[in-house]
């Protein structure tokens, strides 16, 4: 017998993340003139999704994230692998790789794989001069535009910009689009203003597609996925339910949580008032009660930093933790909920339970570190497309 563990991911959650990204997009577009960035005759290009699949599709399984995001225009990672693995589940729409390729091996397998690389540093710009290509590469060059993690300075870009045009030239690369990232998109309003303001010098008048959001800057200001040129954005985190934003949960868009964590109750304890629970000590009764164990600890991705209060569903019942999350288990208060007994499902975070941003915030983190997190071991069952898994 499996440990009483399981995360469910939802498919249908998913794909129902993905239309409702699409349709603030297609809100934006329908959005007056005069919020859109240019004047109200210029051709407006196409707003394309890349679904980010990182991380394992953020935790959730790669080829999951590529079945629940089947609708997506293309597809965003890190690791060469992974685009093998889309293109081997029949994926066969743009990919792209977001920091690009890491050595000059890899080309051949971009080539192969049909995959755009993002061009952040000079090292790959002198990869590609060296390489013998068959195919032209399609890029999108990336320009640091004040985060400073990866991309070409403003005052480094007409150099990079002219060493791949002249690839482009000798047929190693196809279309060059332009691409940044924001630090701030999820913080202060305005807080892109400026990043957008030196992206938009920087390109100047050159043509090609361009990306710039994430999924705070799709929330927050989608008329930055509108424009003359085809726009590529790149959400991830509110495809898999969550909030970019702190003090919000997703479901404040509209979005469904894809992944339910649940484990069952091993144990009821009762304790008296003034007895304490777990390691360290570090919850007293303050009455007589009843704790009870869930098979979750943080060996499956349950974060050790959540406190007592954290919130717990059992049977729908909202509870909360009460002790430390030790490795494999975790104890909660069973008072509110006095028709539970061992074998009961415990819903740790998702649809039916607390929602992951929440037990995030309460742990000091943000969801995308849970998501990423989950452990290995812990059994995972699907929710296919129509179908709804009683959570
Ligand atoms: C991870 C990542 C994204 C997606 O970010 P979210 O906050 O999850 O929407 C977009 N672009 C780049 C370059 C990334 O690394």
């Amino acid at each position: 017998m499996p440990r009483p563990i399981r995360a469910v991911i939802s498919l249908p959650a998913m794909s129902h993340n993905l239309s409702l990204i699409r349709q603030y997009l297609d809100n934006a577009r329908q959005a007056p003139a005069s919020t859109q960035p240019d004047t109200a005759t210029a051709r407006l290009g196409a707003t394309y999704i890349w679904a980010v699949i990182k991380a394992n599709a953020y935790g959730h399984g790669l080829e999951n994230g590529i079945r629940g995001f089947a609708q997506a225009d293309g597809l965003a990672m890190l690791d060469l692998q992974e685009t093998v693995r889309c293109r081997q589940a029949g994926w066969d729409k743009p990919l792209l790789m977001l920091e690009g390729f890491f050595e000059e091996r890899d080309l051949p397998v971009l080539q192969q794989n049909k995959v755009m690389s993002t061009i952040h540093h000079p090292e790959q710009i002198r990869m590609l001069q060296s390489a013998t290509l068959a195919t032209p590469l399609d890029v999108f060059l990336k320009i640091n535009t004040g985060m400073n993690r990866l991309g070409f300075a403003p005052q480094q870009f007409a150099q990079a910009h002219q060493d791949l045009l002249t690839l482009q030239q000798q047929g190693k690369i196809g279309r060059i689009g332009f691409m940044t990232h924001f630090a701030d998109a999820d913080g202060a309003q305005g807080a892109v203003d400026a990043p957008v303001q030196v992206f938009r010098e920087t390109v100047g008048n050159i043509q090609g597609p361009i990306s710039l959001c994430n999924s705070a800057a799709v929330l927050r200001y989608p008329q930055l996925a509108v424009s003359e040129a085809d726009n590529w954005v790149r959400p991830g985190i509110c495809l898999y339910g969550s909030s970019p934003f702190a003090n919000t949960t997703g479901d404040e868009f509209g979005l469904r949580q894809t992944m339910t964590l649940q484990a069952r109750l091993l144990s009821v304890q009762h304790i008296k008032e003034g007895q304490s629970v777990g390691y360290g000590s570090t919850f007293t009764a303050t009455r007589d009660m009843r704790i009870g164990v869930v098979a979750c600890g943080y060996a499956d991705g349950y974060p050790r930093s959540a406190p007592s209060g954290t919130p717990a569903w059992v049977n729908g019942v909202q509870t909360q933790l009460a002790g430390r999350v030790s490795m494999d288990m975790l104890t909660i208060d069973l008072d509110p909920v006095p028709d539970a007994v061992a074998g009961d499902w415990v819903t740790l975070w998702g649809e039916r339970g607390p929602h992951i941003d929440e037990v995030a915030a309460s742990a000091g983190t943000i969801a995308y570190e849970l998501l990423c997190a989950l452990a290995m071991r812990v059994p995972v069952h699907i929710e296919q497309p129509g179908e709804s898994i009683e959570k």
